[in-house]
């Protein structure tokens, strides 16, 4: 039996670790879990799995259950997230929360042991150096939760890592695959949240649709699997089918497959080395697919996928920087304050103004966090 700490268990990687949990109750136990504001689905899990230990965002909330659940201890906040992180009775942390708020929680855990499953990326993108320098010296694994880089670590089981030439993710696209840019100046809300393929939270469909995302996650292999970016590529795959690929020095090519279905990676990450079987999952018909494609990416078209390499190759706090104009960004845009290409006008402005710093300590990365996310603002 696995004892299981999940950060942001509410949201679309959070609800989905919960069925994969609910699926094999003999393997594994929810015992904390935070959530944010949706007091309602947290009730439902409390009644259902009766964690031990529950952080809910504000105070008030954290009142309210206290109240309604006396056998539960809850706590709020950001102490409360570290909390759940690090909470004694768990092995595995499952940070499935969203933004850079889950880097401390991550951190504190790796200190404390505990095996980390990351879904978490922004975190791996605005301090990757801190995590991965932590893990190392806590000897603690960091298991991607991320259904490219899952794919890749499945793809790499068994091989050494001075036998690879490439990795290759592979993108849908996102909801503005065939558009061009001249049609993108008008799109909404509405229209960049239908994603083809895949069902997510409102941030990384954005994130899909400007190629962020992709960018983000090229960052996040770098750290994952200690690869020059010069041999991280991206490549066009319409049926999010081939979840990403590995090539070695001898011209082969590793590859995993399966129906879009964030499950999979999740519990590959949650019983790894090992299998379990997934009743609940649709399985690949290769046969009725007929076909796959593939294409260029095209940078000029995707210019947040170009801003994401340059950054992540400037290093230091440049990443740092890419994530909070992103993060701001985007949460304007699902306000309504900006249009769909704004998104990539004020982060491409964040990094022409900001000075890199090397090897940020974790101060200085919260404190160019913050301090982009005021700049994004006072160009609103
Ligand atoms: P969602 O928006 O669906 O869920 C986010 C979760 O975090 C919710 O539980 C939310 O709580 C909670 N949360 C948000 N902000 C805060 C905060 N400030 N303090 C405490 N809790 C907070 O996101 P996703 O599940 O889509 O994504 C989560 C992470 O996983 C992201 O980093 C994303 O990039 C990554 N990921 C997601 C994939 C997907 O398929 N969705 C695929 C690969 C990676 P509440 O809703 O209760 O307010
Ligand atoms: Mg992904």
């Amino acid at each position: 039996m696995k004892t299981i700490s999940l950060l942001g268990a509410t949201g679309s990687i959070g609800v989905q670790t919960i069925d994969i949990i609910r699926e094999h109750p003999e393997e594994f136990q929810l015992a904390a879990f935070s959530v944010g504001k949706n007091i309602d689905l947290a009730r439902k899990f409390i009644s259902e799995f009766k964690p031990l230990l529950v952080s809910v965002q504000d105070s008030s909330d954290c009142s309210t259950l206290k109240a309604e659940f006396p056998k539960t201890k809850f706590t709020f906040g950001s102490e409360g997230l570290i909390e759940v992180a690090v909470f004694e009775k768990s092995d595995i942390l499952v940070n499935a929360v969203l933004g850079s708020v889950g880097l401390h929680p991550t951190l504190q855990a790796i200190e404390c042991g505990k095996i980390i499953a990351i879904a978490n990326k922004e975190t791996l993108v605005t301090a990757g150096h801190l995590v991965l320098e932590a893990a190392k010296r806590n000897n603690v694994p960091l298991l991607p939760v991320d259904s490219e880089h899952s794919a890749i670590f499945q793809a790499l089981q068994g091989e050494m890592d001075k036998n690879i030439e490439r990795l290759i993710l592979t993108a849908s696209g996102g909801s503005f695959r065939d558009q061009t840019r001249a049609e993108l100046v008008d799109v909404t809300i509405e229209q960049a949240l239908n994603h083809p393929n895949w069902s997510m939270g409102a941030k990384i469909t954005i994130d899909s649709a400007t190629m962020m995302n992709k960018g983000l996650e090229v960052i996040e292999a770098y750290w994952l699997f200690g690869v020059p970016f010069e041999k991280i590529d991206v490549l066009l795959h319409k049926e999010s089918i081939i979840h990403s690929m590995v090539e070695f020095h001898d011209s082969s090519i590793i590859a995993q497959l399966g129906t879009p279905d964030m499950r999979v990676p999740i519990q590959y990450a949650l019983t790894y080395p090992d299998r379990l079987p997934l009743i609940s999952a649709n399985r690949l018909n290769l046969a009725q697919i007929g076909k796959l494609h593939f294409q260029e990416m095209d940078f000029k078209r995707f210019r947040c996928l170009d801003f994401a390499y340059i950054a992540g190759k400037a290093g230091g706090t440049m990443p740092t920087v890419l994530n909070a104009a992103n993060e701001a960004a985007v949460a304007e845009f699902l306000k309504g304050n900006i249009r769909f290409l704004q998104i990539e006008d004020l982060i491409e402005q964040a990094l022409s103004t900001h000075q890199v710093i090397a090897n940020p300590s974790l101060a200085t990365i919260e404190e160019v966090d913050k301090e982009t996310r005021q700049f994004v603002h006072s160009l609103l």
